[in-house]
């Protein structure tokens, strides 16, 4: 299990190699894919993507749009030894049927104030590792599984795209490091520990239907939710 600073260091050093690449290599991928949407929405439900991850200005908005549509990002990263889990954000509710609650007949009913993940969505700019486990950057999310290829994209289109994507990405790790500092110092604080058997044992509460208590990062604070898994449908 690593500390905090570990994990604080590997951000920082993912940001710092997200800023030293490539820009020309970028646009270059950008154009030679041709990516283009044919709008057939999948992408905007659980079966495509597992969930929507807001950023900070995006949970204030889906907020503001509606009080109930955001839920704890899935995925809760650490917990304490009282059973409490944290997690950096929060992600977008999902009907039962798995789709965006914004998805109105195919179609996104806030388009213009869609979120920035919707927005850069399927650009990317960080390493994964591919279906044979080879980590390497990527820059299409499911190449090959969605949409058009080969579209001539011009070169403001190309350099457009380039920017905002690295710009979600940074803002992503931004919100990723300020979330770790943020623990590392409430842990201090409150002399609170992380236990992975803890983790371990009130996780598998969870899944067997258990309330549990989620801490939620934003700005700079953690917000208490008390839910359980069928929030995650
Ligand atoms: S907010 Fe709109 S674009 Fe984003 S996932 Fe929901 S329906 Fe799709
Ligand atoms: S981005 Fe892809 S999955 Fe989403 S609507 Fe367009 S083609 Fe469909």
């Amino acid at each position: 299990m690593l500390s905090f600073d570990e994990e604080i260091d590997i951000l920082e050093r993912e940001l710092a190699d997200l800023l030293g690449f490539s820009e020309e290599e970028f646009i270059d991928i950008i154009r030679d894919v041709g990516f283009s949407c044919d709008c057939c929405g999948r992408c905007c439900t659980r079966e495509f993507n597992g969930h929507v991850f807001l950023l900070e200005e995006d949970t204030d908005r889906a907020r503001s749009l509606d009080p109930d549509a955001i839920m704890p990002a899935p995925g809760f990263e650490v917990c304490d030894q009282h059973g409490r889990f944290y997690v950096s954000g929060y992600a977008l509710r999902t009907e039962p049927d798995g789709s965006c609650i914004f998805l109105d007949g195919g179609r996104c009913s806030i388009y213009d104030q869609r979120f920035s993940i919707c927005r850069v969505y399927p650009y990317m700019l960080h390493r994964e590792a591919d279906e044979t486990g080879t980590v390497d950057w990527r820059q299409i999310s499911g190449l090959n599984e969605h949409g058009c290829y080969n579209t001539p994209l011009d070169d403001a289109t190309c350099a457009r795209i380039a920017r905002e994507t690295r710009e979600y990405e940074a803002a992503f790790l931004d919100q990723e490091i300020r979330f770790q500092r943020a623990l590392r110092d409430l842990f201090a604080h409150e002399k609170l520990r992380y236990v992975r058997r803890t983790y371990d044992l009130r996780m598998r509460d969870f899944l067997r239907g258990a309330e549990v208590e989620v801490r939620v990062f934003h700005r700079g604070r953690f917000e208490p939710h008390r839910i359980t898994r069928n929030v995650y449908g």
